[in-house]
């Protein structure tokens, strides 16, 4: 790049919401962005809402400041806030989560003036946050560009266009709408291009920047082969492409010898997909390599994948956390949603789990909460299952997503104006759910889950 260095502040945006936990939460796609704007010679500054640990947060009183695990997830900073006004009548407390605006503002005029200020944002119902990170930069660096992606940017485009006050809003994957960008911002050709190459071409994110370093999550494939009518995954990335399973073992063996780090989550959306090729060959190198490291997957896993060599894989490669996507038990509704897993499919992979040396308690198994038309008594048998395979169900409230094929649906039977404001997408609120399932119904599906 010709002339002086240019120079990007990277935001992880506040998360505004009823109640957040960080599982293993890491921007990662920012961190990828920032290693790619270094590839092309910019100067990249990083600035993480989110940041557990932050030196001040002890001297701000209003704040608690949270408790974490060793293996890198836990509570996070909060601070009690108003209510937007459209959720005014929930009478529930309504938190931001992460450091203060004060030692947000206090960072901010710390920083040399950038050229360009990039955003992300997660959950569609978390905008708040993203929109006073903007105000923030706005007030301190008036006139700098703010460019705002991710997947709030990505699924409510024109609800950020209107409302977001950024100059630009990006869908879609940052890598290809940045090269646009770079040449209308900084009138430049970016000189390292990441259109049309593989995820093995990628540079891997730039993780020096994470203010801690408890765990670091890795990325083996981008998008899912699958196509759940509840699910995004498809909206957010186009194709189904993965990386080379030794060279993910090379960037995890990178991470622990550079920085001696031992946790590491994986957010794919398909880990399993493929696994003769794919997770099979990954575990077998981690063992082989003896790395003395511990794997996470809170999200969910493909049942399907479960055979009695990746059950035993999973547990001598030290995978410590794994959840399951099953959503129902009922036939019907599997088959109507995309048709991913079946009871019987279940059953096996909890078998060969348990075969391998997990416990009940080790395996999650997701069960989705206020579906359209999804009545108690479907979520309570759903329950009954998966304890009775032996695992532990895991209640997923459904929120839903603009762009899905059952947002049609959700649109018909939700009482809230889910299409004109992304704040009741809150699953919180279930606003799909079906008349029978009420708060105290849901408290009890609750408690049935714990029990034995
Ligand atoms: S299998 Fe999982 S990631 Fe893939 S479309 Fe279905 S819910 Fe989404």
């Amino acid at each position: 790049m010709a002339g002086k260095k240019k120079r990007c502040l990277l935001i992880n945006p506040w998360i505004c919401d009823f109640a957040a936990y960080d599982f293993w939460l890491k921007p990662l796609g920012l961190l990828y962005l920032a290693s790619y704007l270094r590839e092309n010679g910019c100067e990249v500054a990083f600035l993480d809402c989110l940041n557990p640990l932050h030196p001040d947060l002890p001297s701000e009183g209003r704040v608690k400041v949270p408790r974490r695990r060793p293996s890198g997830h836990g509570s996070l900073p909060k601070e009690t806030i108003p209510r937007p006004e459209a959720l005014t009548p929930i009478p529930r407390r309504y938190k931001r989560y992460g450091i203060t605006p004060r030692i947000f503002r206090d960072e901010l005029q710390e920083m040399a003036r950038p050229d360009a200020v990039l955003v992300t944002s997660m959950m569609t119902y978390w905008y708040p946050g993203v929109f006073a990170v903007i105000r923030q930069v706005r007030d301190v660096f008036p006139g700098v560009p703010v460019i705002l992606g991710g997947i709030y940017a990505t699924l409510c485009r024109g609800h950020a266009v209107r409302h977001a006050g950024a100059d630009f809003v990006f869908p879609g994957e940052g890598e290809s709408s940045l090269a646009v960008l770079f040449r209308d911002l900084f009138g430049d050709e970016p000189v390292f291009d990441l259109r049309d190459r593989d995820l093995d071409d990628l540079p891997y994110p730039a993780f020096d920047l994470m203010p801690v370093k408890d765990q670091f999550p890795i990325m083996t494939s981008r998008g899912c082969p699958f196509r759940c009518t509840y699910c995004a995954s498809h909206l957010l990335r186009s194709r189904f492409t993965f990386r080379d399973p030794v060279r993910v073992v090379d960037e995890i063996a990178h991470w622990h010898h550079r920085y001696g780090i031992r946790n590491f989550s994986f957010y794919d959306d398909a880990l399993l997909i493929q696994a003769p090729e794919r997770a099979v060959p990954m575990m077998r190198e981690v063992i082989r390599r003896s790395l003395d490291c511990d794997f996470h997957c809170p999200n969910g896993l493909h049942l399907r994948e479960i055979t009695a060599e990746v059950g035993r894989l999973l547990y001598r490669s030290r995978f410590r956390t794994i959840r399951f996507g099953l959503e129902t038990s009922c036939g019907k509704r599997q088959i109507e949603t995309g048709g991913k897993v079946t009871n019987e499919e279940l059953r096996s992979a909890v078998a060969y789990l348990r075969e391998a040396g997990y416990r009940p308690e080790d395996i999650g198994v997701y069960l989705l909460c206020g579906l359209p038309n999804q009545a108690s008594g479907e979520i309570r048998e759903s329950i009954d299952l998966v304890k009775a395979c032996g695992a532990r169900p895991v209640l997923a409230e459904f929120s839903p997503i603009p762009g899905t094929p059952i947002w049609e649906e959700a649109l018909r039977v939700s009482p809230y104006p889910i299409a004109d404001e992304p704040l009741f997408h809150n699953n919180t609120l279930m606003p799909c759910r079906s008349e029978s399932l009420t708060p105290g119904a849901f408290q009890d599906l609750k408690r049935l889950c714990r029990t034995g």
